[in-house]
Parts: structure tokens; sequence; C-alpha cells
């Protein structure tokens, strides 16, 4: 392994995942690829968007990465400073030592919590299933440990979700995510069932969190502006292909892939002067059941030509981290568009 791959706490090779639809009459059993061909590393210690509209794919790539879903080709590797682990050759062993390093914070705090749990159980619950205390005074500390972290009460330990607030369930997921002291967290859209008052609150205690604990996040959105505020790489997808990554710094201030330029200019300005018209996106995406030939943005895309309709892009490295997947990006970017 060299340096590079040690520094990156996960890196996917060719990585697709498809799911079975069903089967034809004579015919084989039909799949629908909902993640393909994606190769990216996420640096150890970073805050690593994923962002697209919903059913590009984002939410199937982050549970093929906590091996959750059927990979069909590709493989996903895992390096800390501890283990290094090849998903596809995995042990029964290493699997159950791999969870405890990754876990997931899910977008619904209403969802995810048990209404029949107190929040100390909802907290000492993985760490009882993991084996990592020995005694109920041992859980006990810890949960009252990650509890205060989480900005959460010895008082709010006694209680049921549903005396919680949107705000205040999401930390205890959080909580309940981080008490196993992972090192890898995918977090999918973990704001988005949030009121705008509470979001910032929320993604101010996954940033300390981060510190904290020294964790990377793959933070996955459908909304860029809460990407902005708080990762450093960003990674775009659409129809289950990744079509551009950069430092967010860069995505942002020069896209070059037109769906990123798109979902950049549909991000509400908050200048009143500021008359630079919205490129809208026109339809809605394909189904990945039936994606289109070639560049499967070229339905959508309006510099569409017809190599575009052919044949599929491959990523062209601008930089180490800057890729985009697009037959005209140079061209566009000479004539500003
Ligand atoms: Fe648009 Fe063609 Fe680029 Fe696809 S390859 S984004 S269709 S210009």
């Amino acid at each position: 392994m060299n340096d590079q791959a040690q520094n990156n706490i996960i890196s996917t090779k060719n990585l697709s995942v498809s799911f079975p639809l069903g089967k034809t009459f004579f015919g084989p059993k039909l799949f629908v690829k909902a993640v393909s061909n994606i190769t990216l590393d996420i640096p150890r210690g970073s805050f690593f968007g994923l962002v697209g509209e919903s059913g590009s794919g984002k939410t199937t790539f982050g549970r093929a990465l906590l091996k959750a879903a059927p990979v069909s080709n590709g493989h996903v590797e895992y390096h800390d400073e501890e283990v290094s682990y090849n998903l596809n050759d995995i042990t029964k062993e290493e699997l159950k030592d791999y969870r405890k390093r990754m876990q997931l914070i899910f977008q619904d705090p209403y969802a995810a919590l048990s209404p029949r749990m107190t929040v100390r159980d909802i907290l000492a619950e993985p760490i009882e299933l993991m084996g990592l205390t020995s005694s109920r005074e041992e859980t006990d500390e810890k949960v009252r440990e990650i509890a205060a972290k989480c900005r959460l009460n010895l008082e709010h330990l006694r209680r049921f979700p549903h005396a919680f607030s949107g705000g205040q369930r999401q930390r205890i997921s959080i909580a309940r995510a981080l008490i196993s002291n992972p090192k890898f967290i995918v977090a999918d859209e973990s704001v988005a069932a949030l009121d705008v008052s509470i979001q910032a609150d929320v993604l101010n205690l996954l940033k300390s969190m981060q510190k904290e604990m020294g964790l990377t996040y793959l933070f996955i959105s459908h909304d860029l502006s809460v990407i902005a505020h708080i990762c450093d790489q960003v990674a775009v997808m659409y129809l289950g292909q990744l079509v551009e990554t950069a430092p967010t710094h860069e995505l942002f201030a020069g896209p070059k892939h037109p769906y990123t330029k798109a979902l950049l200019s549909a991000i509400p300005s908050l200048d009143p002067d500021d008359d630079s018209k919205a490129q809208r996106l026109e339809g809605e995406i394909p189904s990945p059941a039936s994606p289109p030939p070639g560049c499967k943005f070229h339905t959508r895309c309006p510099f569409a030509t017809d190599i575009c309709k052919k044949d599929e892009p491959q990523l062209d490295y601008l930089s180490v981290t800057h890729t985009v997947a697009c037959h005209h990006w140079k061209d566009l970017e000479t004539s500003n568009t």
C-alpha cells in the first residue's frame, strides 16, 4: 500500500451496485444499476460531501461502504491507523470489527429511534450488542459521557424519544452513532428533516465531534448550501455515476460540469442585486432501470451534442483532487458558459 492510499480511510475502485428487478419470461434476470463504476478516495479526517438529486444513487453508495448493499462489481478498501480491510474478501470476524468502526446517522430522527426505549437504553444498546463494556456501571458511564458531549443532560436519559424536538432527537441519533467510538460516519441527509434554524446546531455538533474524536464523515445531501457550509471536499453524483469531484472552495468558485453548474445556480442568492439567471434543470432524472446511452445527463443538458448521446464521458483529471466527466467541459470553459 502506498502513502497516498494510507491517507484515505475509504477507497473505492469501479464500484457498482445492482438490484434485481425481476425475470423476463424466457430471458435472464433483470437488474437495475443504482451505482455504476465509482472510483473515489475519502481522505482520513475529511468532511466529504456527496451531492445529487434524489435517485442519483448517493444513499446506495453510502450503504455499499457499510457493506449493507450488494456490490456487483469493483471493490471497497478501508484503512485506519490500526487495520486495513478489503470488503470483497472480509471474514465474518473482520466484518464484526469493521462494523464497530463505521456508523450511519439516518435522515429521519423520528423513525430512527425506538419509541419504546428510554434514551439511556437507546444509547446503551449498540455498545452492549458489540460487547464493548463488561458491566452496567461501565455502560452507564459511557452513556453519560457521550450524552454530555452531545449536549444531552442526565434528565434526558430517563425520557422516551417522543418527549424531544427534532433537533434533540437528531442529537440522540448522533450520540448513539458515536458511542462505540467509530472512525467513519455515513451521515445520510442528516439535517434534511430539520428546520433551518436547527440545522446549524446539528451541523456544528457534527463538526465539533469530528475534531474531538478524529472522525471522517461521508456527508450525503441534496442541498449544496449545506455542503458548502461544512464539507471540505465534494463529489457530485448523477444517475449512479460521479460527474465531478473537487475541494469545496474550488467547486463553488469554478464548477466544470453542466450538472454541477445547474445545481449551484439553483441555490437562492441572498444578494437582492444579484440578477444572474438560475440555469434551470429541465425534466426529471431518468429511471436507473432504463438509463440513457452515452452521457447519462444528455437528456437534460443544454450543451449535449451527438457524441454525448453515444459515448460515455470518462473522468478527466484537472488536478489530483478535481475531476470532471464531460466531453465538452473545456469548450464550455473557453466559451464561458
Ligand atoms: Fe452535457 Fe455532453 Fe457534457 Fe454530458 S458530456 S454534460 S451531455 S456536454
